[in-house]
């Protein structure tokens, strides 16, 4: 299996895909080509509610420069993202709305809940808080942190890029995704 080239402790250049090679030509699985688009071309639409929504906008900056990534371009358009990154408290009176805006991104859609407030409810246990998105819609990676370093951020980020990669474009079919899906009343 072809594995990412690791020139220096900063950049890390992607492997071609595994294959057959010889002189003039390459082959490989089809399943392989577009888990590798996908992976590094991700469009990730950021749902801030509150304060880890700062670390994100530094996560974006020059600094630490989601674009590395490939996820520069950020989507404010359900229809036009395929990761929805929720940073912040939610109240539970948000979560129809996160539900349904999780509900118009197409498939395939991954979801990430950053620091403690999205995973947990954070330090709010109280009547009106969310205890955890995971509550109304399923959920790929946990970041913990209140709030979490932008580095804990990219590290969450890394993770979906490594489900993205691994899961081609079966997992969207098969029966446990739909378990899954059913469990929370989505068809
Ligand atoms: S986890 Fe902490 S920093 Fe993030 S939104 Fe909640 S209270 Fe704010």
């Amino acid at each position: 299996m072809s594995r990412p080239v690791q020139y220096n402790n900063h950049v890390k250049f992607e492997g071609i895909p595994e294959g057959y090679m010889g002189d003039g030509f390459m082959a490989t699985r089809f399943e392989k080509i577009v888990s590798l688009a996908r992976k590094n071309s991700i469009w990730p639409r950021p749902f801030a509610t509150s304060c880890c929504g700062i670390e994100f906008m530094a996560t974006a900056a020059s600094h630490y420069d989601i674009a590395r990534f490939g996820a520069e371009r950020m989507s404010f358009s359900p229809r036009q993202c395929d990761l929805i990154m929720v940073m912040g408290t939610i109240a539970k009176k948000m979560g129809p709305v996160l539900r349904q805006v999780y509900l118009q991104m197409a498939e395939p859609r991954w979801v990430m809940a950053v620091g403690a407030c999205a995973s947990s409810g954070g330090i709010f246990d109280t009547y009106s808080v969310l205890q955890c998105i995971d509550l109304v819609i399923p959920v790929d990676v946990y970041v913990p942190g209140c709030p979490p370093r932008p580095e804990a951020i990219l590290d969450g980020f890394l993770k979906i890029q490594d489900l993205v990669n691994a899961e081609g474009l079966r997992r969207r079919n098969s029966e446990q995704y739909k378990e899954l899906l059913e469990t929370y009343g989505i068809q």
